[in-house]
């Protein structure tokens, strides 16, 4: 509750912010001086006054491979806020600025950050090289909507993996031996994590999981294994009452015991169908976004992973 709530009082500010203004073409006027001082004064990109690349990252999955591939050769940081729900994040007037001064921002894409393109476009020639992680993943669409949580199968972690480093190689290509290096020690982690997924759920006996929104399609593709989301792709859009129960019948009549929800979405219907069906409601991590604590507790995209994994192998006996 606590984090939404967080969440629509950034998103009121950013409304009131937009009225004063009246436009936004005018509160692009600022950051535009901003630019053009910063561009005249010769400070340009921050890669020449600090020490190896400057790179931003969209959402938690692409920080967390690219701080692994880059190891000490890169400042890496996200752009999304730490335990900030990622669907509906929007560029600020800071973002921007710290933007042009990157070398590389690397996003998932596949539809995941709408603000990419705008952000490119209006910074033009300040615009740092970007690179798409997960181009190249065969897409699957749902209402001919991409589904953009393509990192949740190991196999497609490993092609943005590949993205990644193959963009730090070009533009560091002093270390591209440690970024390859990185890279097989990672890939050979993915490979791991996707056999444990393989070897857990083919034992398993139930097939169908029902989740707070539709983020599970890619790993539900790869291990046989059928969601049903209570939202659709992306976390904002609740079911009807009719949608509801059609829910809480199918899990009454497959005898689905566990609901999963998220951390980042505080999703009352989840709540309301765990109660009317006696299921139990569990976290299945979308990894979308973690909070700090969890950050500096150590955990990652590898650990949440084994994680879901294990619950879900609880929920599916
Ligand atoms: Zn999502």
């Amino acid at each position: 509750m606590k984090d939404i709530r967080r969440f629509c009082k950034r998103r009121q500010d950013k409304e009131n912010v937009m009225k004063k203004g009246d436009m936004p073409a005018l509160m692009m006027l600022p950051m535009l001086v901003c630019l053009i001082c910063m561009c005249l004064s010769g400070c340009g990109k921050t890669a020449g006054t600090k020490e190896g690349l400057v790179v931003y990252t969209s959402i938690y999955p692409v920080y967390d491979f690219t701080v692994k591939l880059a190891g000490e050769y890169a400042t890496v940081e996200n752009l999304v806020p730490a335990g900030v729900e990622p669907h509906d994040f929007e560029m600020g007037t800071q973002d921007m600025i710290k933007l042009s001064e990157a070398d590389l921002l690397v996003y998932s894409g596949a539809g995941m950050e709408n603000w990419v393109d705008k952000s490119l476009e209006t910074l033009g020639g300040d615009a740092p090289r970007a690179v798409e992680a997960s181009e190249g993943i065969s897409l699957l669409t749902e209402e001919d909507q991409s589904d953009p949580h393509v990192w949740l199968n190991p196999a497609n972690a490993i092609v943005m993996l590949e993205n990644i480093k193959n963009a730090l190689c070009e533009l560091d290509s002093v270390h591209a031996d440690v970024f390859e290096t990185n890279y097989e020690k990672y890939k050979a982690e993915l490979v791991r994590l996707d056999e444990s997924y393989k070897d857990a759920l083919t034992q398993v006996s139930k097939r169908d999981i029902v989740v707070s929104h539709a983020s599970f399609g890619y790993l539900c593709a790869a291990y046989g294994l059928e969601q049903r989301p209570v939202e659709g792709l992306m976390a904002d859009s609740e079911p009807d009452p009719a949608a509801m129960s059609e829910i809480i019948a199918f899990m009454r009549d497959k005898n689905i015991q566990f609901i999963f929800d998220e951390e980042l979405v505080d999703n009352k219907v989840v709540d309301t169908i765990a109660k009317e069906t006696d299921a139990a409601v569990e976290i299945l991590d979308p990894i979308e976004g973690i909070s700090e604590e969890r950050m500096n507790a150590g955990e990652d995209y590898f650990s949440i992973m084994e994680k879901n994994l294990s619950v879900l192998k609880r929920a599916l006996e």
